[in-house]
Protein backbone atom coordinates (compact mmCIF):
# COMPACT_ATOMS: atom_id res chain seq x y z
CA UNK A 1 0.00 0.00 0.00
CA UNK A 2 1.47 3.67 -0.94
CA UNK A 3 0.43 4.92 2.47
CA UNK A 4 2.82 2.42 4.35
CA UNK A 5 5.98 2.49 5.44
CA UNK A 6 7.21 -0.92 6.73
CA UNK A 7 9.65 -0.64 9.78
CA UNK A 8 9.67 -4.09 9.82
CA UNK A 9 8.42 -6.75 8.62
CA UNK A 10 10.02 -10.13 9.59
CA UNK A 11 8.05 -13.08 11.50
CA UNK A 12 10.18 -11.29 14.73
CA UNK A 13 10.56 -12.83 18.23
CA UNK A 14 7.08 -12.67 18.64
CA UNK A 15 5.65 -13.12 15.53
CA UNK A 16 4.51 -9.78 14.72
CA UNK A 17 4.89 -7.49 12.19
CA UNK A 18 5.31 -3.40 12.83
CA UNK A 19 4.10 -0.89 10.18
CA UNK A 20 4.93 2.59 10.15
CA UNK A 21 1.58 4.78 8.85
CA UNK A 22 2.16 7.74 7.28
CA UNK A 23 -0.95 9.21 8.18
CA UNK A 24 -4.02 8.65 10.78
CA UNK A 25 -5.23 4.88 11.30
CA UNK A 26 -8.70 4.92 11.12
CA UNK A 27 -10.03 1.77 13.52
CA UNK A 28 -13.47 0.32 11.90
CA UNK A 29 -14.73 0.50 8.15
CA UNK A 30 -18.56 1.55 8.94
CA UNK A 31 -20.49 4.31 7.78
CA UNK A 32 -18.30 6.70 10.18
CA UNK A 33 -14.70 5.19 9.13
CA UNK A 34 -15.77 5.54 5.21
CA UNK A 35 -16.72 9.02 5.94
CA UNK A 36 -13.28 9.84 7.57
CA UNK A 37 -11.78 8.17 4.85
CA UNK A 38 -13.60 9.97 2.13
CA UNK A 39 -12.44 13.45 3.33
CA UNK A 40 -8.97 12.38 3.80
CA UNK A 41 -8.70 11.25 0.36
CA UNK A 42 -10.04 14.53 -0.76
CA UNK A 43 -7.37 16.44 1.20
CA UNK A 44 -4.68 13.98 -0.03
CA UNK A 45 -3.96 12.57 3.65
CA UNK A 46 -2.90 9.23 3.74
CA UNK A 47 -4.46 6.75 5.70
CA UNK A 48 -5.12 3.31 7.25
CA UNK A 49 -8.60 2.12 7.60
CA UNK A 50 -8.57 -1.52 10.06
CA UNK A 51 -11.76 -3.47 10.71
CA UNK A 52 -12.46 -6.57 13.10
CA UNK A 53 -14.77 -8.29 10.52
CA UNK A 54 -14.46 -9.32 6.12
CA UNK A 55 -16.47 -6.76 4.99
CA UNK A 56 -17.37 -3.05 5.35
CA UNK A 57 -20.32 -1.63 7.18
CA UNK A 58 -20.82 -5.24 8.99
CA UNK A 59 -23.22 -4.06 11.39
CA UNK A 60 -25.13 -3.16 8.18
CA UNK A 61 -24.41 -6.22 6.43
CA UNK A 62 -23.90 -9.08 9.27
CA UNK A 63 -26.02 -7.98 12.09
CA UNK A 64 -29.47 -6.47 10.68
CA UNK A 65 -32.62 -7.94 10.09
CA UNK A 66 -33.25 -7.78 6.33
CA UNK A 67 -36.76 -6.04 6.13
CA UNK A 68 -34.81 -2.85 8.28
CA UNK A 69 -34.69 0.23 6.09
CA UNK A 70 -32.90 3.70 7.24
CA UNK A 71 -35.61 5.46 9.57
CA UNK A 72 -34.68 8.70 8.46
CA UNK A 73 -35.28 10.57 5.24
CA UNK A 74 -32.04 10.01 2.97
CA UNK A 75 -30.50 13.44 3.24
CA UNK A 76 -30.05 12.54 6.93
CA UNK A 77 -28.29 9.71 6.15
CA UNK A 78 -26.23 10.11 3.32
CA UNK A 79 -22.20 10.48 3.60
CA UNK A 80 -20.18 13.65 2.93
CA UNK A 81 -19.33 14.48 -0.89
CA UNK A 82 -21.28 11.85 -2.44
CA UNK A 83 -25.27 12.20 -2.07
CA UNK A 84 -27.56 8.88 -2.25
CA UNK A 85 -28.86 7.96 -6.10
CA UNK A 86 -31.56 9.93 -7.06
CA UNK A 87 -33.23 7.08 -7.95
CA UNK A 88 -33.13 5.71 -3.99
CA UNK A 89 -36.10 5.94 -2.19
CA UNK A 90 -36.85 8.56 0.65
CA UNK A 91 -35.78 5.97 3.03
CA UNK A 92 -33.63 3.49 1.33
CA UNK A 93 -33.40 -0.49 2.33
CA UNK A 94 -31.22 -1.79 4.21
CA UNK A 95 -29.72 -3.35 0.57
CA UNK A 96 -29.71 0.21 -0.92
CA UNK A 97 -27.21 1.65 1.40
CA UNK A 98 -24.97 -1.55 1.73
CA UNK A 99 -25.06 -0.95 -2.00
CA UNK A 100 -24.39 2.76 -1.43
CA UNK A 101 -21.53 2.01 1.28
CA UNK A 102 -20.02 -0.78 -1.24
CA UNK A 103 -20.08 2.05 -4.32
CA UNK A 104 -18.87 4.67 -1.82
CA UNK A 105 -16.14 3.02 -0.82
CA UNK A 106 -15.12 2.40 -4.36
CA UNK A 107 -15.37 6.06 -5.52
CA UNK A 108 -13.03 7.45 -2.90
CA UNK A 109 -10.54 4.52 -3.46
CA UNK A 110 -11.03 3.46 0.67
CA UNK A 111 -9.39 -0.17 0.55
CA UNK A 112 -9.71 -1.03 4.53
CA UNK A 113 -7.64 -3.74 6.01
CA UNK A 114 -10.34 -6.46 6.80
CA UNK A 115 -10.43 -9.08 9.07
CA UNK A 116 -8.08 -7.26 11.59
CA UNK A 117 -9.21 -6.52 15.30
CA UNK A 118 -7.81 -3.88 17.46
CA UNK A 119 -6.79 -5.65 20.43
CA UNK A 120 -5.10 -2.47 21.90
CA UNK A 121 -4.19 1.02 21.40
CA UNK A 122 -2.25 2.96 23.42
CA UNK A 123 -0.07 6.89 23.19
CA UNK A 124 3.67 5.90 23.46
CA UNK A 125 4.82 9.49 25.00
CA UNK A 126 8.94 8.07 24.01
CA UNK A 127 8.36 7.47 20.13
CA UNK A 128 5.24 10.59 20.45
CA UNK A 129 3.14 7.38 18.31
CA UNK A 130 0.07 5.07 18.71
CA UNK A 131 0.89 1.82 19.11
CA UNK A 132 -2.26 0.26 17.99
CA UNK A 133 -2.24 -4.16 17.85
CA UNK A 134 -3.98 -5.81 15.57
CA UNK A 135 -4.80 -9.50 15.43
CA UNK A 136 -6.09 -11.67 12.49
CA UNK A 137 -6.77 -15.34 12.33
CA UNK A 138 -7.22 -17.08 8.93
CA UNK A 139 -8.43 -20.96 9.85
CA UNK A 140 -5.77 -22.07 12.48
CA UNK A 141 -3.14 -18.74 11.39
CA UNK A 142 -2.99 -16.50 14.05
CA UNK A 143 -1.21 -13.16 13.59
CA UNK A 144 -0.69 -9.94 15.04
CA UNK A 145 0.38 -6.20 13.52
CA UNK A 146 1.43 -3.81 15.27
CA UNK A 147 0.38 -0.34 13.77
CA UNK A 148 2.33 2.98 14.72
CA UNK A 149 0.80 6.24 13.70
CA UNK A 150 0.48 10.01 14.73
CA UNK A 151 -2.75 9.94 14.65
CA UNK A 152 -5.92 7.61 15.66
CA UNK A 153 -9.52 7.67 14.45
CA UNK A 154 -12.08 5.38 16.62
CA UNK A 155 -14.86 4.75 14.34
CA UNK A 156 -15.75 1.71 16.13
CA UNK A 157 -19.40 3.08 16.37
CA UNK A 158 -22.11 2.90 18.99
CA UNK A 159 -23.19 -0.55 18.32
CA UNK A 160 -19.72 -2.91 18.65
CA UNK A 161 -21.36 -5.17 21.14
CA UNK A 162 -24.66 -5.95 22.71
CA UNK A 163 -25.83 -4.14 25.63
CA UNK A 164 -28.98 -2.46 26.56
CA UNK A 165 -31.04 -1.16 24.40
CA UNK A 166 -33.97 1.70 23.83
CA UNK A 167 -36.34 -0.38 22.06
CA UNK A 168 -36.21 0.23 17.84
CA UNK A 169 -35.10 -3.11 17.53
CA UNK A 170 -37.74 -4.72 19.89
CA UNK A 171 -40.93 -2.74 18.47
CA UNK A 172 -40.11 -3.31 14.52
CA UNK A 173 -39.01 -7.26 15.21
CA UNK A 174 -42.65 -7.29 16.90
CA UNK A 175 -44.38 -5.88 14.11
CA UNK A 176 -42.23 -8.37 11.67
CA UNK A 177 -44.12 -11.67 13.65
CA UNK A 178 -47.17 -9.47 13.82
CA UNK A 179 -46.90 -9.13 10.12
CA UNK A 180 -46.01 -12.62 10.05
CA UNK A 181 -48.94 -13.96 11.77
CA UNK A 182 -47.27 -14.70 15.25
CA UNK A 183 -48.38 -12.96 18.50
CA UNK A 184 -45.55 -11.41 20.25
CA UNK A 185 -45.59 -9.66 23.94
CA UNK A 186 -43.38 -6.93 23.85
CA UNK A 187 -41.63 -6.29 27.10
CA UNK A 188 -40.96 -2.57 27.81
CA UNK A 189 -39.61 -2.11 31.23
CA UNK A 190 -38.91 1.81 31.21
CA UNK A 191 -40.67 5.07 29.85
CA UNK A 192 -40.03 5.67 26.11
CA UNK A 193 -41.09 8.21 23.51
CA UNK A 194 -43.23 6.67 20.58
CA UNK A 195 -43.47 9.70 17.85
CA UNK A 196 -44.67 8.76 14.65
CA UNK A 197 -42.21 8.46 12.30
CA UNK A 198 -44.00 10.87 9.58
CA UNK A 199 -46.40 14.10 10.45
CA UNK A 200 -49.31 14.88 7.80
CA UNK A 201 -47.08 13.41 5.45
CA UNK A 202 -43.78 15.52 6.41
CA UNK A 203 -40.90 13.45 7.92
CA UNK A 204 -41.48 14.18 12.19
CA UNK A 205 -37.12 14.68 11.85
CA UNK A 206 -37.43 17.61 9.38
CA UNK A 207 -40.49 18.93 10.96
CA UNK A 208 -38.21 19.19 14.40
CA UNK A 209 -35.26 20.37 12.99
CA UNK A 210 -37.04 22.92 11.39
CA UNK A 211 -38.96 24.18 13.92
CA UNK A 212 -36.01 24.26 16.10
CA UNK A 213 -34.57 26.65 14.08
CA UNK A 214 -37.31 29.68 15.14
CA UNK A 215 -38.91 27.74 18.22
CA UNK A 216 -37.03 26.86 22.06
CA UNK A 217 -37.06 22.82 22.49
CA UNK A 218 -39.27 22.76 25.02
CA UNK A 219 -41.97 24.32 22.72
CA UNK A 220 -40.94 22.50 19.56
CA UNK A 221 -41.41 19.23 22.12
CA UNK A 222 -44.70 20.25 23.70
CA UNK A 223 -45.98 21.07 19.53
CA UNK A 224 -44.57 17.27 18.73
CA UNK A 225 -46.20 15.45 21.52
CA UNK A 226 -49.36 17.59 20.68
CA UNK A 227 -49.12 16.09 17.58
CA UNK A 228 -48.16 12.89 18.83
CA UNK A 229 -51.50 12.75 20.71
CA UNK A 230 -53.56 13.70 17.72
CA UNK A 231 -52.36 11.11 15.70
CA UNK A 232 -51.45 8.50 17.78
CA UNK A 233 -53.64 9.04 20.77
CA UNK A 234 -53.16 8.31 24.34
CA UNK A 235 -50.51 5.46 24.31
CA UNK A 236 -50.16 5.54 28.32
CA UNK A 237 -53.55 3.33 28.34
CA UNK A 238 -50.98 0.24 26.50
CA UNK A 239 -48.66 0.59 29.11
CA UNK A 240 -46.12 2.80 27.09
CA UNK A 241 -45.37 5.40 29.31
CA UNK A 242 -43.97 8.43 27.72
CA UNK A 243 -40.68 10.35 30.04
CA UNK A 244 -41.89 13.83 31.77
CA UNK A 245 -38.96 15.82 30.19
CA UNK A 246 -40.08 16.20 26.14
CA UNK A 247 -38.37 14.02 23.87
CA UNK A 248 -35.65 16.35 22.42
CA UNK A 249 -34.91 17.79 26.36
CA UNK A 250 -34.17 14.23 27.37
CA UNK A 251 -31.27 13.89 24.70
CA UNK A 252 -29.04 16.46 27.01
CA UNK A 253 -29.89 15.00 29.98
CA UNK A 254 -29.79 11.00 30.40
CA UNK A 255 -28.74 8.42 27.89
CA UNK A 256 -32.22 8.10 25.94
CA UNK A 257 -33.44 8.22 23.07
CA UNK A 258 -36.86 7.87 20.69
CA UNK A 259 -39.03 5.11 18.53
CA UNK A 260 -40.29 6.63 15.40
CA UNK A 261 -43.03 4.25 14.66
CA UNK A 262 -43.80 2.93 11.55
CA UNK A 263 -46.76 0.67 12.39
CA UNK A 264 -46.23 -0.95 15.92
CA UNK A 265 -48.47 1.41 17.62
CA UNK A 266 -51.31 0.69 15.55
CA UNK A 267 -50.57 -3.36 16.29
CA UNK A 268 -50.88 -2.88 19.78
CA UNK A 269 -54.06 -0.49 19.71
CA UNK A 270 -55.66 -3.55 18.20
CA UNK A 271 -53.86 -5.82 20.29
CA UNK A 272 -52.39 -7.85 18.00
CA UNK A 273 -49.06 -6.86 20.08
CA UNK A 274 -49.15 -7.15 23.69
CA UNK A 275 -47.12 -4.94 25.87
CA UNK A 276 -45.46 -6.47 29.14
CA UNK A 277 -43.76 -5.43 32.51
CA UNK A 278 -40.11 -6.91 32.98
CA UNK A 279 -39.47 -10.21 33.04
CA UNK A 280 -39.23 -11.88 36.56
CA UNK A 281 -38.10 -15.38 35.07
CA UNK A 282 -37.77 -17.91 32.04
CA UNK A 283 -38.90 -21.59 32.80
CA UNK A 284 -39.42 -23.99 29.74
CA UNK A 285 -42.18 -22.66 27.23
CA UNK A 286 -42.74 -19.82 29.59
CA UNK A 287 -41.75 -16.60 31.19
CA UNK A 288 -42.95 -14.94 34.68
CA UNK A 289 -43.19 -11.13 34.64
CA UNK A 290 -42.47 -8.98 37.57
CA UNK A 291 -45.96 -8.33 37.63
CA UNK A 292 -46.65 -12.09 38.68
CA UNK A 293 -48.64 -13.02 35.44
CA UNK A 294 -47.01 -15.90 33.84
CA UNK A 295 -47.11 -16.45 29.56
CA UNK A 296 -46.82 -19.62 27.59
CA UNK A 297 -43.96 -18.47 24.65
CA UNK A 298 -42.44 -20.27 21.87
CA UNK A 299 -39.30 -17.99 21.48
CA UNK A 300 -37.55 -15.21 22.98
CA UNK A 301 -35.93 -12.41 20.93
CA UNK A 302 -32.92 -10.44 22.98
CA UNK A 303 -33.42 -7.14 21.35
CA UNK A 304 -31.28 -5.58 24.26
CA UNK A 305 -29.25 -3.07 21.75
CA UNK A 306 -25.89 -2.71 21.53
CA UNK A 307 -22.53 -0.44 23.22
CA UNK A 308 -19.42 0.99 22.51
CA UNK A 309 -16.37 -1.46 23.05
CA UNK A 310 -13.76 1.31 22.95
CA UNK A 311 -13.01 0.46 26.50
CA UNK A 312 -12.25 -3.19 25.91
CA UNK A 313 -9.35 -1.91 23.64
CA UNK A 314 -8.16 1.89 24.01
CA UNK A 315 -5.96 2.52 26.74
CA UNK A 316 -6.60 6.33 27.63
CA UNK A 317 -8.95 7.38 30.39
CA UNK A 318 -9.28 11.19 29.72
CA UNK A 319 -11.10 11.61 26.43
CA UNK A 320 -13.37 8.71 26.35
CA UNK A 321 -15.34 7.43 29.69
CA UNK A 322 -15.99 4.29 30.80
CA UNK A 323 -19.07 3.42 28.88
CA UNK A 324 -16.98 3.99 25.57
CA UNK A 325 -18.38 7.22 25.13
CA UNK A 326 -16.41 10.57 24.48
CA UNK A 327 -16.71 12.80 27.62
CA UNK A 328 -17.47 15.90 26.24
CA UNK A 329 -21.33 15.35 24.79
CA UNK A 330 -21.92 15.77 21.04
CA UNK A 331 -20.91 17.85 19.16
CA UNK A 332 -17.57 18.80 21.21
CA UNK A 333 -16.84 15.23 21.84
CA UNK A 334 -14.51 14.44 18.52
CA UNK A 335 -10.97 15.18 19.12
CA UNK A 336 -8.74 14.05 22.15
CA UNK A 337 -5.34 14.70 23.16
CA UNK A 338 -2.25 13.45 21.34
CA UNK A 339 -3.66 12.98 17.74
CA UNK A 340 -7.28 11.38 19.47
CA UNK A 341 -10.16 11.66 17.52
CA UNK A 342 -13.37 10.03 17.55
CA UNK A 343 -16.46 9.67 14.83
CA UNK A 344 -19.54 8.52 14.70
CA UNK A 345 -20.62 8.81 18.49
CA UNK A 346 -23.54 10.88 19.47
CA UNK A 347 -25.25 9.32 22.02
CA UNK A 348 -27.37 11.84 23.29
CA UNK A 349 -27.76 13.37 19.82
CA UNK A 350 -31.84 14.62 18.54
CA UNK A 351 -32.56 10.72 16.89
CA UNK A 352 -29.65 8.95 18.19
CA UNK A 353 -30.85 5.06 17.22
CA UNK A 354 -31.82 2.08 19.18
C1 LIG B 1 -30.81 -1.84 13.58
C2 LIG B 1 -30.16 -0.48 13.36
C3 LIG B 1 -30.80 0.48 12.56
C4 LIG B 1 -30.23 1.73 12.36
N1 LIG B 1 -30.86 2.62 11.54
C5 LIG B 1 -30.30 3.83 11.28
C6 LIG B 1 -30.90 4.77 10.38
O1 LIG B 1 -31.95 4.52 9.84
N2 LIG B 1 -30.30 5.96 10.16
C7 LIG B 1 -29.10 6.27 10.77
O2 LIG B 1 -28.57 7.34 10.51
N3 LIG B 1 -28.52 5.40 11.63
C8 LIG B 1 -29.09 4.20 11.90
N4 LIG B 1 -28.51 3.33 12.78
C9 LIG B 1 -27.39 3.80 13.57
C10 LIG B 1 -26.08 3.17 13.14
O3 LIG B 1 -25.35 3.28 14.29
C11 LIG B 1 -25.51 3.87 11.93
O4 LIG B 1 -26.30 3.65 10.83
C12 LIG B 1 -24.13 3.44 11.51
O5 LIG B 1 -23.98 2.08 11.17
C13 LIG B 1 -23.10 3.85 12.53
O6 LIG B 1 -21.90 3.89 11.82
P1 LIG B 1 -20.50 3.77 12.52
O7 LIG B 1 -19.51 3.70 11.41
O8 LIG B 1 -20.37 4.85 13.52
O9 LIG B 1 -20.54 2.40 13.31
P2 LIG B 1 -20.70 0.92 12.76
O10 LIG B 1 -21.57 0.86 11.57
O11 LIG B 1 -21.08 0.09 13.95
O12 LIG B 1 -19.22 0.54 12.29
C14 LIG B 1 -18.18 0.29 13.20
C15 LIG B 1 -17.19 -0.66 12.56
O13 LIG B 1 -16.12 -0.84 13.47
C16 LIG B 1 -15.71 -2.21 13.43
N5 LIG B 1 -15.06 -2.53 14.71
C17 LIG B 1 -15.62 -2.53 15.94
N6 LIG B 1 -14.68 -2.87 16.85
C18 LIG B 1 -13.52 -3.07 16.19
C19 LIG B 1 -12.21 -3.43 16.60
N7 LIG B 1 -11.90 -3.64 17.88
N8 LIG B 1 -11.25 -3.54 15.63
C20 LIG B 1 -11.54 -3.31 14.32
N9 LIG B 1 -12.78 -2.97 13.90
C21 LIG B 1 -13.75 -2.84 14.81
C22 LIG B 1 -17.00 -2.97 13.20
O14 LIG B 1 -16.75 -4.24 12.61
C23 LIG B 1 -17.77 -2.03 12.27
O15 LIG B 1 -17.58 -2.35 10.91
C24 LIG B 1 -29.02 2.05 12.99
C25 LIG B 1 -28.39 1.11 13.79
C26 LIG B 1 -28.93 -0.16 13.97
C27 LIG B 1 -28.23 -1.16 14.85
Amino acid sequence: MENLFRVADHEDFFSRRCIWVNGPVIVGAGPSGLATAACLREQGVPFVVLDREECIASLWQKRTYDRLKLNLPKQFCQLPKLPFPDDFPEYPTKKQFIEYLESYAKHFEINPRLNECVQSARYDETSCSWRVMTVSTSGSTRSEVEYLCRWLVVATGENADVGCGYGYSGTEISLDLCNHNASPSMVVRSTVHFLPREIFGKSTFELAVMLMRWLPIWLVDKLLLLLAWILLGNIQKYGLKRPSMGPLQIKNTVEKTLVLDIGTLKKIRSGDIKVVPGIKRFSRGQVELVNGETLDIDAVVLATGYRSNVPSWLQEGEFFSKNGFPKAPFPNGWKGNAGLYAVGFKERTLWCIL
